[in-house]
């Protein structure tokens, strides 16, 4: 049997009340502690994974270097923890019944009547326990089950979990829930009744949760935890406020002050030596004390859903932290660019960023602020089809291509300085079929990108159809556009940069991906650099 100790996360009374982040921080506490841990997210929706979801419905899709495409709450576990995260961290529904039905088509069943119990719920089972096992034996493994309690989806999950309890031991397993407990300001009060509910609904599925984290505006005082705990059958000490927080990067030591880490560590009979969360204290006390910000404008087509660009956020705001800079997120619809005042709104910003996106919607004005960064000297980060608009602002209007276009946007123009890969041309298949995940890359040295990386060979994550077209290489270069990276063998152009300018730097991967709070990505830490030097120089 594995030496691994389980937790599993559920969520009550409504979404969004941060269970990823509730997971993530518990892992940084643990990791704090000296333990291994993995984390793992479960989702009870039926795609097999999020990458054909659109955006604006689902988010982020995080990319792991396997080439997963994943929930965005993996992102908050790399960003807090040292967890490997794979294909296997992030298991939906889809991936459930796929996996099962495969199974009966081959007649492993051996003829037996295929059901949720017990087909559906040892599958999940199973797919818990190879996190565990997967990473070599992680002390600790914490599972996110998504959804809310009472969700018809999320019932096979609970039920998994709840069986788990059973075949591990108590000791083994440790149940957390995440509820809320708001504040009526009319009565001035808070108010217990919702996380009472969403407790009896646990029970009712066979599940008493062992730790609860309240979500509440402030630190509950002992008599709602008294409260708490006589109605839901917990330990008073084990009634932990998730109080809110002014940054994320908060969260684990709200949860320290209220003892979480010591509760988990006792319940699951673990030995550890002492919690050291120094480098959150002071990472936390860095950015809560800076004086100065600097403003980047986004420019994409998701800006109403902040949620698509959620890693993107996180780097921008680690690039700034490292340099002693707040950084003040302009998002600027690309659309609104399209029809007008573009240059008024990208006049204000210190740092132009176009991010990865995909379809036709909003791409002229991406172009457009491309061209406004080259042209003003404003420091521009082209990050994936970021990139591939800024090489196609070039090339019509420094190359004098004025057709130049993306054939993913127009098939039929001759001009096409990107285009989709020769392996892309036969997929018809949407789901999984991009260049996904880790590549490596060789870094020209004397460019920009050196300077950041200080290293000529990187690994950076992809998730992408189109690629920049290399008839066109020496073009751009006579132009003045330095291909300043290249795949190992020389075929792909995946990073380049304009020579005169302060700087200008575009990536056909995502470098948000790999960027923690401790451990800024270069692009991003030099990136708010440069916007932070304009804007001293456009102070002058
Ligand atoms: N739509 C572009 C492509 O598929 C860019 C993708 C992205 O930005 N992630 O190549």
């Amino acid at each position: 049997m594995s030496k691994t100790k389980f937790i599993f996360v559920t969520g009550g009374v409504m979404s969004s009340l941060g269970k990823g982040l509730a997971s993530a921080s518990i892992g940084a506490l643990l990791e704090g502690r000296g333990l291994s841990v993995s984390l793992q997210k479960l989702d009870p929706y039926i795609n097999i994974d999020p990458g054909t979801m659109n955006p604006f419905q689902h988010g982020e899709v995080y990319v792991t270097d396997d080439g997963a495409e994943t929930d965005l709450d993996l992102g908050h576990y790399q960003r807090f923890t040292n967890s490997k995260l794979t294909k296997k961290n992030n298991l939906t529904t889809g991936q459930i019944y796929n996996s099962v039905i495969t199974k009966e088509r081959q007649g492993e069943y051996l003829g037996k009547t295929v059901q949720v119990i017990p087909h559906i719920t040892d599958e999940i089972k199973s797919g818990i326990l190879a996190i565990a096992n997967g990473n070599g034996g992680v002390d600790v493994a914490i599972i996110e089950i998504g959804g809310t309690v009472g969700d018809i989806e999320s019932l096979p999950f609970l039920e998994a979990v709840r069986q788990l309890r059973f075949d591990l031991g108590k000791e083994n397993t440790l149940f957390i829930h995440l509820t809320y407990v708001p504040y009526v300001a009319p009565a001035g009060e808070l108010k217990t009744k919702p996380t009472q509910h969403s407790v009896k609904d646990l029970l009712s599925i066979g599940i008493q949760p062992d730790v609860l984290l309240c979500r509440a505006d402030r630190y509950l005082p002992e008599d709602i935890k008294g409260k708490i705990s006589h109605f839901c059958n917990i330990r008073s000490e084990a009634v932990i406020s998730a109080k809110d927080v002014e940054i994320i990067y908060e969260v684990p030591i709200v949860f320290h002050r209220e003892m979480l880490d010591d509760i988990i560590v006792e319940n699951l009979n673990m030995w550890t030596k002492k919690l050291d969360i120094s480098h959150w204290e002071r990472l936390v006390d860095r950015w809560k004390n800076l004086s100065e910000d600097v403003s980047i404008g986004v420019v994409g087509k998701y800006v109403s859903q902040k949620d698509a660009y959620k890693s993107l956020h996180e780097a921008l705001w680690h690039g700034g932290i490292h340099n002693d800079f707040k950084v003040n997120i302009v998002y600027v619809d690309s659309e609104e660019i399209e029809s007008g005042g573009g240059d008024v709104v990208l006049s204000r910003v210190d740092g132009i960023l176009v991010p990865g996106g995909f379809g036709k919607r909003g791409f002229e004005g991406k172009i457009s602020a491309a061209k406004y960064a080259r042209e003003h000297n404003v420091p521009f980060f082209g990050i994936c089809l970021g990139m591939q608009m800024a090489v196609v602002e070039f090339a019509k209007n420094v190359c004098e291509i004025p057709d130049a276009h993306s054939s993913e946007f127009n098939e039929n123009m001759p001009n096409a300085v990107v285009h989709l890969m020769e392996d892309q041309k036969t997929v018809s298949d949407k789901g999984g079929t991009m260049r996904l995940g880790a590549y490596p890359c060789s870094v020209k040295p004397g460019t920009l990108t050196y300077k950041a990386y200080g290293c000529s060979e990187i690994s950076e994550r992809h998730r992408h159809r189109f690629e920049i077209n290399n008839t066109y290489r020496d073009r751009f270069q006579q132009g003045g556009l330095r291909l300043s990276g290249l795949s190992p063998d020389g075929g792909l152009i995946e990073m380049v940069e304009i020579k005169d300018h302060p700087w200008f730097v575009g990536c056909q991967f995502h470098p948000e991906f790999k960027s923690t709070p401790l451990n800024p990505h270069p692009l991003f830490r030099d990136f708010i650099k440069a916007a932070i030097g304009y804007k001293s120089s456009r102070a002058d």
